[in-house]
């Protein structure tokens, strides 16, 4: 059977574990095509430029975002990130799957400018769950934390605006979900 593509938004606040669910995702599903965001954040230790992201400064981002480079673009935590246009019409105009890991301003974006994109939205177990995951990371300063469950507090109310919640309790039982998702969407009716 031909798969038709498919552009999927992964979102949820931060700490709700979209990147694992998206690397376990990467993994199971054998054509997806990867989407390189760009941003104004700094890299981390370990984190390489083309990668992990396309590390650029406020002037480079700003002149993307004005040419219409970007598919959908967001300010958070004090950093600018988008999504590079055209490797993503590319690929889902080529038949296969895009998934973008992206925080929830950016997916509202995709969502009214993209009428055939999936949409879903990772939900926490709990309010205190995903307080206890952001704390544990320990790779950001209590500022940014506290910022971060503010910001987690007016994501987490925009979830009805995608085509699905998927909570992240169990990690196999919701990467399964969303691949359930996925399929059913690919499938010629
Ligand atoms: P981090 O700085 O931890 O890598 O990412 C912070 C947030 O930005 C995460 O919620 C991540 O999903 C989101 N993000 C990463 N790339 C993009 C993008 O291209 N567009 C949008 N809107 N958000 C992104």
């Amino acid at each position: 059977m031909t798969e038709t593509g498919l552009l999927v938004v992964l979102a949820g606040p931060s700490g709700v574990g979209k990147g694992t669910v998206h690397r376990r995702l990467r993994e199971d599903l054998a054509d997806v095509e990867l989407s390189v965001s760009v941003t104004t954040r700094p890299p981390r230790p370990g984190e390489q430029d083309g990668v992990d992201y396309h590390f650029v400064d406020r002037p480079t981002f700003e002149a993307m975002a004005e040419d219409g480079r970007l598919l959908e673009w967001a300010e958070y935590a004090g950093n600018l990130y988008g999504t590079p246009r055209v490797p993503v019409d590319q690929a889902v105009a080529g038949g296969r799957l895009v998934l973008l890991e992206i925080e929830v301003q950016g997916a509202l974006q995709v969502i009214e400018r993209v009428p055939g994109a999936l949409t879903v939205f990772l939900v926490p177990p709990s309010w205190e769950e995903l307080e206890r995951r952001l704390r544990d990371r320990g790779t950001e300063d209590e500022a940014t934390v506290a910022r971060r469950l503010e910001t987690a507090r007016h994501e987490l109310a925009q979830r009805t605006a995608f085509d699905h919640q998927v909570v992240n309790d169990d990690l196999d039982g919701c990467v399964a979900e969303v691949r359930r998702l996925i399929e059913q969407a690919r499938t010629p009716a």
